[in-house]
């Protein structure tokens, strides 16, 4: 059921591993759907089979693990080499829609690229990337999904002992910014162009093999349309290095990321990001800087640095377009003009200044539509009625098309923090409450209509913690 190409790449690529043996392995999900449409329940016979997989104390035939080589910039700092520390990439498999997905298990033990690090994972970080990752899927962003979370039996150190997990991950690819980076640094080219042209074959069969600029291009725009994404739907992904920046445009690595409840422009709930380098509205920024980074790294193959600026510059126009466009949606505008940016800055002002909720406030918005409640949103309502007006729709379309896009579930951080709490004390009702919630995030589900609230004040977590 293996199909691997990325083992075939040159050596200094990857290390061949050996997942480390987990004394007592537990399913705690397995996403069937997934599985299903992965073509992988070959893989499973039963939870103990899928446990004895799932933490990499049995390959399945045809598994050829290893842990890929990257370098990266961390918080703006270069750094030659990381690599995978606590992944092994089992092997690639073909999917029923005919794409190609890496199978990879985080948390399965040291790798010559794992430093000091103990190559384990704690249960939490295990808990929060599952119910993330699936509830950003479900949310129409592309993102890497979740194929199943196991406890190993282990205890891990951290700030405290802790339980410890395996997460298994089906991504696109796992291919980063970084990547070009490691073989940028050592001025390998000949690596440099096996893995664009890689790349390319993988990801934008549609470019030339070596047309540099056009994957450069189509890696801005998947980009430009991803950070849009994020910033719809209320999105901190909290440690936008370049190593974590996806070549296939997914969202990849769910360390200290987190939904915000209230708007804030420069909301952050990473611990280590004193600087506020990954906030809320600093995301595109950030992704036209990685993007940089990139270019910089492609230029050591094609010495065109005006082509690569050129497309480089389109990105925060890009951005804000596919910005505008999301945003005059979730407000129930047909189309997006350019002067729409105003009433959205309103219209975000105005949570911001009131400590709105983001997420319910676009559901009220929608519903004042047929309460005819204007007063309670200030400048703004009078202004978003107007817009309305001109568009000439009927009331109630405009709130059911605004409800279609607005979610009412999203992973909430205390949420989340509860569901690893009971987890670590082998209680898994809220993790599978909000597997199956988070499934659903635009419908109705009165049965869990608390997951929908934000956290009462004593409920508030507004730490979060990179899984390392
Ligand atoms: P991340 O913060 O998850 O993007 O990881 C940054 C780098 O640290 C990557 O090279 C990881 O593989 C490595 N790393 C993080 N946690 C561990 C760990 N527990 N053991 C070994 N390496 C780790
Ligand atoms: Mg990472």
């Amino acid at each position: 059921m293996f199909d691997n190409t990325y083992v075939r790449l040159p050596e200094r690529f990857y290390a061949r591993v050996q997942p480390s043996v987990a004394p007592d392995p537990h399913l705690l999900a397995c996403n069937q759907d997934l599985i299903r449409d992965l073509s992988l329940q070959d893989f499973l016979g039963g939870d103990r089979q899928a446990a004895q997989f799932f933490s990499g104390n049995r390959l399945p035939d045809g598994a050829e693990p290893i842990a890929l080589a990257y370098a990266g910039h961390q918080f703006g700092q270069f750094v030659p080499q990381l690599g995978d520390g606590r992944a092994a990439l089992l092997g690639e498999v073909i999917g029923r829609d005919e794409r190609r997905y890496d199978i990879q298990l985080k948390g399965s033990g040291q790798t010559p690229f794992s430093r000091n690090g103990d190559g384990k994972s704690a249960l939490g970080p295990v808990i929060r990337e599952y119910l993330l990752s699936e509830a950003m899927h479900a949310l129409g962003v592309p993102t890497t999904r979740a194929v199943a979370a196991v406890r190993t039996g282990d205890v891990v150190q951290r700030e405290r002992p802790l339980p410890g997990g395996v997460f298994t991950r089906a991504a696109a690819s796992h291919i980063r910014v970084g990547t070009f980076e490691f073989f940028a640094a050592r001025n390998d080219q000949e690596a440099l162009r096996a893995l664009a042209g890689y790349a390319i074959e993988r990801h934008y069969p549609d470019v030339g093999n070596d047309d540099y600029v056009g994957f450069f291009d189509r890696v801005l725009e998947r980009q430009a349309a991803l950070i849009a994404h994020w910033m719809d739907v209320g999105f901190i992904h909290g440690v936008m290095n370049t190593d974590n920046t996806s070549i296939a445009g997914e969202t990849l690595d769910y360390g200290p990321c987190a939904f915000m409840d209230e708007f804030r422009f420069d909301k952050v709930f990473s611990s280590i990001d004193h600087g506020r380098r990954y906030a809320y509205g600093n995301q595109a920024r950030i992704a036209h800087w990685n993007l940089a980074r990139l270019a910089e790294c492609l230029l050591l193959l094609h010495e065109d640095q005006p082509a690569f600026e050129a497309v480089l510059e389109r990105f925060p126009a890009r951005f804000d377009e596919l910005y505008r466009q999301r945003m005059a949606g979730k407000l129930g505008l047909s189309d997006a003009r350019p002067d729409d940016a105003v009433l959205i800055k309103l219209w975000l002002d105005h949570l911001q200044a009131n400590t709105l909720d983001y997420t319910l406030s676009f559901r009220r918005l929608a519903d004042s539509l047929a309460a005819e409640a204007l007063g309670q949103f200030g400048d703004f309502g009078l202004r978003w009625r107007q817009r309305l007006a001109e568009q000439a729709a009927d009331p109630e379309r405009v709130r059911q098309k605004m409800n279609a896009v607005n979610p009412i579930f999203i992973p909430r951080n205390h949420q989340i923090e509860r569901a690893i709490e009971a987890a670590i004390n082998d209680d898994l009702g809220v993790f599978h409450d909000l597997i199956a919630v988070l499934k659903h995030p635009f419908k109705d589900q009165p049965e869990y209509s608390q997951y929908a609230e934000p956290p009462a004040p004593s409920e508030r977590v507004e730490r979060t913690f990179c899984g390392t």
